[in-house]
């Protein structure tokens, strides 16, 4: 007689996430959702960029100075990095590989070329989305309405934007954002069906079924 149930003897490396999209397509937005609900932790990412008022050392990045930057690179404790905006950003391995093998979910707000070396790297483990908006205008609309950089940062963005958006073909799943909680409710379902793929390494399946067959039915 199995004492044990299901839930407590079955269990799967973590799922690494990537969000990816031009800016103000509301990759952020998402993002934030699915860390409120509990459904991922983040990736904190190590920059060289100046903190924003509004973020939190630690929490939003880890912020280093390129010296920094360059000794951790150098001594291969990024998963990834790559220069954006003339920043270096960088994802730190350790905190990842501890999460994967212990079976938590990880989140990544990272640019395709981080997604790139990523799914070269990692790929068994990696699902990637890459978020659109339903316009070019209501992309402009949105980075206005997010009054959060100058008018000049906003048409750089928008020029960036084209090149950002190129790179749709190379992520698992594309998801249009025109209605946010339709964009939410679609990555959810990407995200539940992820997390239950055979090949997601699981650990205890083996034992649960071997035990199923064996069960006396009569
Ligand atoms: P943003 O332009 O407002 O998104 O400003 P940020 O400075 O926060 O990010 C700039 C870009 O760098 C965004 O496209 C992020 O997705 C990307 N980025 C953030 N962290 C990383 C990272 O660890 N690795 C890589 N490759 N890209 C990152
Ligand atoms: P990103 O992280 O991709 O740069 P944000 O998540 O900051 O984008 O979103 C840009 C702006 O658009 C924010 O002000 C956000 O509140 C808004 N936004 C996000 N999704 C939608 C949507 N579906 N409809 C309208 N506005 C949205
Ligand atoms: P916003 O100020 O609109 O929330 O975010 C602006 C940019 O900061 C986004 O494009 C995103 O790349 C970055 N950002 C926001 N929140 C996070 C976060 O929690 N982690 C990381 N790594 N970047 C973030």
């Amino acid at each position: 007689m199995r004492t044990d149930t299901p839930s407590n003897t079955i269990r799967r490396r973590g799922v690494m996430l990537v969000l990816s999209s031009p800016s103000g397509a509301g990759k952020s937005t998402i993002a934030r959702i699915l860390l409120e609900q509990h459904e991922f932790e983040l990736s904190v990412s190590v920059t060289t960029r100046a903190r924003r008022a509004s973020e939190v050392e630690g929490v939003h990045y880890r912020f280093i100075s390129r010296r920094e930057f360059e000794s951790l690179r150098d001594d291969d404790e990024l998963l990834e990095w790559a220069e954006v905006h003339g920043n270096y950003y960088g994802t730190p391995r350790d905190a990842v590989e501890k999460a994967m093998s212990e079976g938590r979910d990880m989140l990544f707000d990272i640019d395709w070329q981080g997604a790139q070396q990523l799914r070269e790297k990692m790929d068994a483990d990696l699902v990637s989305i890459f978020i659109l908006p339903p316009s070019m205008a209501e992309l402009r609309t949105r980075l206005k309405r997010r009054a959060e950089d100058s008018d000049d940062i906003i048409e750089t963005r928008l020029e960036n934007a084209k090149v950002e958006i190129e790179r749709w073909r190379d992520y698992d799943y594309v998801v249009v954002n025109e209605d946010l909680n339709k964009a939410f409710d679609e990555v959810k379902s990407i995200v539940t069906a992820e997390r239950l793929r055979r090949h997601r390494r699981w650990s205890g399946m083996h034992g649960f079924v071997s035990d199923l067959l064996a069960e006396n039915i009569a």
